[in-house]
């Protein structure tokens, strides 16, 4: 098992074209398995929850780059101050402020993705296209101090229906040029996180620069 993971990420990153960041998503799987994709020289992981990101950042060496991928709740964003090098699931514009606030008062800079919210699914969370370009619109950025808004996140409906995934994926792609459109003085605005297991080829097809992959790296996973 432990063997096939670092053959697995190594195949993987091999394919990945190149500007395309490769974020080893690796909730509900156990250090050991994490250190096997270490090993083959993954460094940048991707976590869902806090308790387990607080856990598992105290257990892997200190150079692994953690991006935060799940809902963050309002109550938990002190824990994880100065712990992310990205949280790539801000999706509102008090969780944002929030994670300004705690950014400024622990002294560091968090640097974050807007997730978009475009699938079918009604749980999954993110702003709507619209509200996004809104919050651009009014450049209420402008007042941010301590974080780096570093692009847009999103996923596309969980379904076969190919067509579908990619209409969702052009569309998350539309709104982050429709948001340089709007703020073509933001600076370091550049990360297109789309694209996981079953969809990534067509994510990258469709203009990712990020994609998440767990499944693929390390299995299924045991909850
Ligand atoms: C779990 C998760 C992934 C990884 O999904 P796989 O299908 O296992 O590759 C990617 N992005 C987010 C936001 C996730 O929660």
């Amino acid at each position: 098992m432990s063997h096939d993971i670092a053959q697995r990420i190594t195949a993987i990153r091999r394919r990945l074209p190149e500007g395309v960041e490769l974020v080893a998503v690796s909730k509900f799987h156990p250090v050991e398995e994490l250190l096997e994709a270490y090993g083959a020289g993954q460094r940048v992981f991707g976590e869902s929850r806090v308790q387990e990101l607080v856990l598992k950042v105290g257990a892997m060496p200190a150079d692994v780059r953690w991006h935060f991928i799940g809902h963050l709740q309002t109550n938990k964003v002190r824990q994880i101050m100065g712990l992310c090098h990205m949280i790539e699931s801000v999706d509102s514009v008090r969780l944002l402020e929030l994670i300004d606030r705690e950014s400024e008062r622990a002294g560091v800079v968090t640097r974050v993705l807007m997730q978009v919210h475009v699938a079918a699914e009604e749980t999954k969370t993110g702003f709507e296209p619209g509200e996004l370009l809104d919050y651009f619109a009014a450049r209420k950025f402008e007042s941010l101090r301590a974080t780096h808004l570093c692009g847009i996140m999103g996923m596309a409906t969980n379904t076969d229906d190919m067509g579908r995934v990619r209409a969702d994926f052009q569309q998350i792609k539309g709104v982050f040029d429709r948001i340089l459109e709007i703020a073509p003085d933001l600076r370091g605005f550049d990360t297109v996180s789309m694209g996981m297991s079953d969809d990534r080829e067509v994510a990258i097809e469709c203009g990712s620069t990020m994609v998440r992959i767990g499944t693929d790296i390390f299995g299924p996973r045991r909850y």
